[in-house]
């Protein structure tokens, strides 16, 4: 009942052409009978021109990151308005690297959560445990809190729309995955919370991506426990080949 849904993280690679030319391969080579959502997420200076890359194709476009605010005096920054003007319909947010580098913090994610639904973009908010306090058994305890503090005041039938994408820090860019029953258990746990602060129904209806090197030959397993949703793609993301086969895993 719930639409997979994969989206491929681009960060800081790709400049216009060459990503262009990823996109116009993704969309001729989507597998034929893909019934999920595919999401590619270039840097803001291509997003203009994978967005020309992939008219009229069912390959959706999203951003990695905006600010809360409509407009004004925040340099460097982009508001859900202007992502919508180039063609996005969705936005990641909270990525643990943008938490990690730039300080992000769940307060600031659910003011930006907030501001991209109420502008009708689609927010994939993320979380995830870091190593060390996977190992000191705090995972539950970290995911409790970045997932109510980034989705806090959210009411249900917005929090249904959006995306919540568990990626395990250690795993993101190391080649080591979460087990499809780790991942699995965390993604019952946020489930969990989602019905929390929502309702069972509404949080039956969100999709939850697992993210942290997922490859062509792991997606399988992964996609198929029953909480996950697909998935946000990092590195796997960066070829044709390599996305299209995940994105044939998610069906
Ligand atoms: C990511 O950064 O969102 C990610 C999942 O990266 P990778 O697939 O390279 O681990």
């Amino acid at each position: 009942m719930r639409i997979p849904i994969v989206a491929g993280n681009w960060k800081m690679n790709k400049c216009t052409g060459d990503g262009a030319e990823l996109a116009v391969a993704i969309a001729r080579g989507l597998p034929a009978g893909t019934q999920g959502e595919v999401v590619v997420c270039p840097p803001a200076p291509a997003l203009s021109a994978v967005a020309a890359a992939l008219a009229g194709s069912r390959v959706a476009l999203g951003a990695q990151n905006m600010h809360w605010e409509a407009s004004g005096a925040y340099t460097g920054e982009m508001s859900a308005e202007m992502l919508k003007d180039v063609g996005c319909r969705y936005v990641i947010l909270g990525h643990s690297e943008r938490r990690q580098y730039f300080g992000e913090t769940d307060e600031g994610v659910n003011r930006k959560a907030m501001a991209a639904l109420a502008a009708g973009l689609v927010p994939i908010v993320c979380v995830g445990e870091t190593l060390e306090q996977r190992e000191s058994d705090q995972t539950a305890a970290v995911i409790t809190t970045q997932v109510r503090g980034s989705l806090a005041g959210i009411a249900a039938d917005e929090l249904r729309k959006l995306v919540v994408a568990y990626e395990p820090v250690w795993a993101i860019g190391t080649g080591r995955t979460a087990s499809p029953a780790q991942a699995q258990e965390v993604h019952a746990l946020i489930r969990g919370l989602l019905a929390g602060i929502s309702d069972a129904e509404t949080a039956a209806a969100v999709r939850l991506q697992y993210g942290g090197s997922v490859k062509a030959d792991n997606a399988a397993e992964l996609f198929g426990q029953p909480d996950i949703d697909g998935g946000l793609i990092g590195g796997a993301a960066l070829t044709a080949e390599s996305f299209l086969a995940i994105v044939q895993a998610a069906g």
